[in-house]
């Protein structure tokens, strides 16, 4: 089955009494064992539910992976990888990461005693000068969130494996329809569910995709004992989000580069960061490694922050909110919104100034976009 295919078609098929087209929400804490041995695959939803199992299936298909845990949030998901690792392991990440996926390293799980060294990814030399005999992990974000830097997963996962470390793979900011980190050599996936998977803005969720039996069974066990996994009613939101998830990013993608190509030529912008203009860095490596250029831009406006704060002002469809991947679009500004939890200093060494403002294109007409853009910055 092709993608879309698969989209719509796995992990449905789950009511053997009533035969509903769709997956039911199993609203049940806890399921009757038939006798002190047997019961029917599920005992208790913490562990297990069949509503949950259904998205499960589902995004392992997509992926390509073996086996998919959904958890209450992509920051659960993250936190679900990082027991993958023991104290004095090292952890090797991009210094443009997403902001929460920073926080979450450098002061919950440093302080566990796990050690996380900041690179610049795109530069592999950097890559290999941080391994050290305790790097266990190469943590990839592709495209990096808000500048859209790539980098070049198969390269990363050379590294990591001759250093006998792994990679784990990000891939919300393009979801499987775009890329597919697998295919690359990538070891684990993880999402936010909340972003393209969905797609709706109305939910939140992670998962941890894996690919091998090891990590698939401690992936398992981590969700169950930390209690990491989401709600019935959450998967089932987001497993009838993944269904449109095809034609979604197709139109995200058509919003995406209309809009990318007229803020490109536009006086008052300064600079526009889209994989899918010919003139980004890593154009080509895009071109390579994923299926599709995504649908999330940055660019920098002229004039600095009084110019950003009336282009927001005047801005109509797009809502000054934080998050992405959703139908409707969403412009925010990382210096004070998506990535005020890292310092000013470390903001600037990322390249996000007072000037960069992020959208996520939803998937209005590309015309209403433009010319929303266009009165914007009139
Ligand atoms: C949103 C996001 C997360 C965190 O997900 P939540 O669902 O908000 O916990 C992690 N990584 C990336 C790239 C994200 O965009």
């Amino acid at each position: 089955m092709r993608f879309e295919t698969r989209c719509v078609h796995t992990g449905v098929d789950k009511d053997s009494t009533f035969n509903s087209a769709t997956t039911p929400i199993y609203a049940s804490s806890t399921f009757r064992w038939d006798d002190l041995k047997t019961h029917r695959g599920f005992d208790y939803t913490r562990s297990g539910n069949p509503t949950r199992r259904a998205l499960e299936e589902n995004i392992t298909a997509l992926e390509g992976g073996i086996d998919c845990r959904a958890t209450c949030t992509g920051m659960s998901a993250i936190t679900a990888t990082m027991h993958l690792f023991q104290p004095g392991d090292q952890i090797i990440a991009g210094h443009d990461i997403y902001g929460g996926t920073y926080r979450l390293f450098d002061s919950v799980f440093r302080n566990m005693g796990l050690d996380f060294v900041f690179v610049r990814m795109g530069d592999l030399d950097q890559v290999r000068k941080a391994i050290t005999p305790r790097t266990k992990c190469i943590w990839i974000e592709t495209p990096s969130n808000p500048l859209l830097n790539i980098v070049d997963m198969a390269a990363l996962s050379q590294i990591a494996r001759s250093a006998g470390a792994i990679t784990i793979a990000d891939n919300t900011f393009l979801s499987p329809y775009c890329q597919r980190p697998f295919e690359h050599g990538v070891d684990v996936v993880v999402h936010s569910t909340t972003k393209y998977l969905n797609g709706h803005s109305d939910v939140v969720g992670g998962c941890v995709v894996t690919n091998s039996k090891e990590h698939a069974e401690k992936i398992s066990y981590v969700v169950n004992a930390l209690g990491l996994a989401c709600s019935p009613f959450d998967a089932w939101l987001v497993l009838r989000g993944v269904k449109t998830l095809g034609p979604r990013m197709e139109a995200h993608q058509r919003g995406a580069m209309a809009l990318a190509r007229f803020l490109d030529s536009h006086p008052q912008v300064d600079r526009v960061y889209y994989p899918g203009l010919t003139d980004h860095p890593q154009h080509e490596l895009a071109k390579r490694q994923q299926t599709g250029f995504g649908a999330m831009l940055s660019f920098e406006v002229k004039g600095g922050r009084p110019s950003v704060e009336r282009v927001v002002s005047k801005l109509k469809l797009f809502q000054l909110a934080e998050s992405l991947g959703g139908v409707e679009s969403l412009i925010e500004y990382p210096d004070s919104m998506s990535h005020a939890s890292m310092s000013e200093a470390a903001r600037r060494e990322a390249g996000i100034t007072d000037s960069t403002l992020r959208v996520s294109v939803g998937i209005e007409h590309p015309d209403d976009l433009v010319s929303d853009f266009s009165n914007a910055l009139s």
